[in-house]
This record gives C-alpha cells, sequence and structure tokens, in this order.
C-alpha cells in the first residue's frame, strides 16, 4: 500500500511548525494507543502515526523528507536502491477505484467529487558518474497535464456564468433503478451531462475545452542528490498530474542512470581504481601519484609489491546519499610485463635471472636480435 504523506498522518499541512507537530502527534497517540484504542485497525494507526513523527520531530529527517518525500527515507522509500523500494503511491489509485466500484453498494461507497490525488509521473534521468558523486542541479521537460490557467481549472470561460447542472440539480449524481437477481437496485452515477461535477457552463473555456486540463511540456528543476547511484530515485512531490476535484496533485518520480567512469568502478560508495606498475616500480617501490575523485594524491609503493595488492585510501569514495559518511577507493596493483626492451635490458635482465641462479629456457627473442642473429648467419 502506498505510504501516506507524513503530514497527512498528523492531519497537518505542509510546513506545520515543530510545536504543532509535537500537539498533533500527543493528541493522536493518545487516541490510538493500542493501550487504550481496542478497535481494529488503531496499531496499524498507531504504527503509522510513530513513523510520521519519528520523522518530522528530526530536524534533519524532516528536510530531506521535505524536499524528497517518502523517497529521501531510505529503505522503504526510493533510496532504498532499485526500483524495489520505490514507493509509487499513485500506481494504486486504479485499483482503489476498481475496488470501490465493485463494493460501491455497502456505504464505502466513493464520492464521485472527492477531491483525490493526481497521477504520479515517471522520468529517467541520464547523468555523469561526476553528477552523481557530487550533485548536481539539473532540469527536465516532462509533457504532462496541468491546470488550465486560462480557467484555472474551473473548465468555464473566465468571466462568464456557471449554473448548477440542470440534470443533476447541482448533486453530480443521478439515481439509477435497476433490475437483477436481487431485485430491484436503486443506485446512484455520476451524472452523464455534467460528468459529476455538478456543474453548467454558460461557456466552456476555449483552451482546454471545458476539462479544466491542458497537455503542456513543464520544465522542472531536479537536485540531484550527492552520491545518488544507478537506478535509484527521487520523488519530487507536486510535479505529477494535478489533482481531481480540488485534490493535492500527484507527485514526479525522477530515476538516474548513471553513466560509467573511463578509470574508477563503482560499488556502494566504494569506487575502485586499477594502477599499473612496471616491474621495476613492483620490484623497488616508488612514490606515485594515483587519481582521486577530488585530484591526484600521493601514493607509496612499497618494494615488493605483487599483482593484486590492494590499497584502501579512507574516505576517498563517495558521500553517502543519505549523508552516513564517506565510502573509500580502493587501488589494485597490476605489475606490468615489459614486452619492448632494449638489447641493454635484455641483457641486465638475464644477468638478474642469472645472479638468481635461474636458467631460462628464452621463448621471446626480440625483432632486433633475432635480425642480428641473421646477419650474423647464426
Ligand atoms: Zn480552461
Ligand atoms: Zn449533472
Amino acid at each position: 500500500m502506498a505510504k501516506r504523506d507524513y503530514y497527512e498522518v498528523l492531519g497537518l499541512s505542509k510546513g506545520a511548525s515543530k510545536d504543532e507537530i509535537k500537539k498533533a502527534y500527543r493528541k493522536l497517540s493518545k487516541k490510538y494507543h493500542p493501550d487504550i484504542n481496542k478497535e481494529e485497525g488503531a496499531d496499524e494507526k498507531f504504527k503509522e502515526l510513530s513513523e510520521a513523527y519519528e520523522v518530522l520531530s528530526d530536524d534533519q529527517k524532516k528536510v530531506q523528507y521535505d524536499q524528497f518525500g517518502h523517497a529521501g527515507m531510505g529503505q522503504g522509500g526510493g533510496f532504498g536502491g532499485g526500483f524495489g523500494g520505490a514507493d509509487f503511491g499513485g500506481g494504486f489509485g486504479g485499483f482503489e477505484d476498481i475496488f470501490s466500484s465493485f463494493f460501491g453498494g455497502g456505504g464505502s461507497r466513493r464520492d464521485p467529487n472527492a477531491p483525490r490525488k493526481g497521477n504520479d509521473l515517471q522520468y529517467q534521468m541520464d547523468i555523469d558518474f561526476e553528477d552523481a558523486v557530487f550533485g548536481a542541479d539539473k532540469e527536465v521537460t516532462v509533457r504532462k497535464q496541468v491546470v488550465c490557467d486560462t480557467c484555472e481549472g474551473t473548465g468555464a470561460k473566465p468571466g462568464t456564468k456557471v449554473n448548477n447542472c440542470s440534470t443533476c440539480h447541482g448533486r453530480g449524481q443521478v439515481a439509477v433503478e435497476q433490475e437483477t437477481p436481487f431485485g430491484r437496485i436503486r443506485s446512484e452515477r455520476p451524472c452523464p451531462d455534467c460528468g459529476g461535477i455538478g456543474k453548467e457552463f454558460e461557456e466552456t473555456c476555449a483552451d482546454c475545452h471545458g476539462s479544466g486540463i491542458r497537455v503542456k511540456n513543464v520544465t522542472i528543476e531536479v537536485k540531484v542528490p550527492a552520491g545518488v547511484d544507478n537506478g535509484q530515485q527521487i520523488r519530487i512531490a507536486g510535479q505529477g498530474e494535478p489533482g481531481i476535484n480540488g485534490g493535492p496533485a500527484g507527485d514526479l518520480y525522477v530515476a538516474f542512470r548513471v553513466s560509467e567512469h573511463p578509470d574508477f568502478e563503482r560499488d556502494g560508495d566504494d569506487i575502485f581504481y586499477d594502477l599499473k606498475l612496471s616491474f621495476a616500480q613492483a620490484a623497488l617501490g616508488d612514490e606515485i601519484e594515483v587519481p582521486t575523485l577530488d585530484g591526484r594524491v600521493k601514493l607509496t609503493i612499497p618494494s615488493g609489491t605483487q599483482t593484486g595488492k590492494r590499497f584502501r585510501l579512507k574516505d576517498k569514495g563517495i558521500q553517502n546519499v543519505h549523508g552516513y559518511g564517506k565510502g573509500d577507493l580502493y587501488v589494485t596493483a597490476t605489475v606490468v610485463t615489459p614486452t619492448k626492451m632494449t638489447d641493454h635490458q635484455i641483457e641486465l635482465l638475464r644477468e638478474f635471472a642469472e645472479i638468481d641462479g635461474e636458467e631460462l629456457n628464452e621463448q621471446n627473442e626480440n625483432f632486433f636480435e633475432k635480425t642480428r642473429r641473421f646477419f650474423r648467419g647464426e
């Protein structure tokens, strides 16, 4: 089930003060406390309340929630990693609607004029590795339904009269009688003449043809959070499609697809770098510079370094997207065997092997040596 807005859970509107949040929680938690309230669903309500209060009473969490909604809240929200943990609130709207129309007779019937939240929208954004690491301000252009600005969503031509619908007398619903195997059933249906809004326009708005809604390309600012990873998403509250009957707008979910870095590989908050060392560097040791996300740093290669040796550069990884510290940079050494050597180098290596007591059956002569032997007639 989609998570309810934390402010809504506490019966508050967005931007409520600390004091209001505390008071609302105190009042409602008494009402739904499982020791006091034995009604079915009370403990669920209490849990929901506690969760909302835990976030909204914590300054840091509140800021994150105000900015990213449930998607900013870690596990269970959109930042859980991938799409799995996402809170696709709007996705359940359709189901609820079908459900209530099936079981509409039982008194739980939805008022067609009741405010309903608009649909959520999804957007996939491609971003650079660096933008994911450091965060960035971006824009997306989304083609979506918006409230018609000419008529402000009423559907009526500005300045013209709006009357109650003559068919339903402004109720938005009409009574229908049906013969069924269980007898004659009387039920209510949305008025076919006004579509359930209960109004009749003297003249409809020319820009939206009376719907109150238009489809437009809308440019929305997206704050890419520093440390976001491939597949994670954020929720931008209120940037989905407009609400119905004055309900709140849906949300926009932006999922990030992060491009690869030419040098670094990422795993969570850690990054990995492959360092190639010459035979001499690895054997004798060296002090070299390696790239990091914020410039080059010195790294000491001890003598006798083997391929596969891993150096950990603490806190040189990626800032955790939830603000929990930084990852590390791991530098893995690969010793590169020389392939192009001068005669002198070859001689020295033979000497090296000899001192080591090695007897080599050399397989790969270099080109010059071959040519020389050829001309000497060897
Ligand atoms: Zn309009
Ligand atoms: Zn009507």
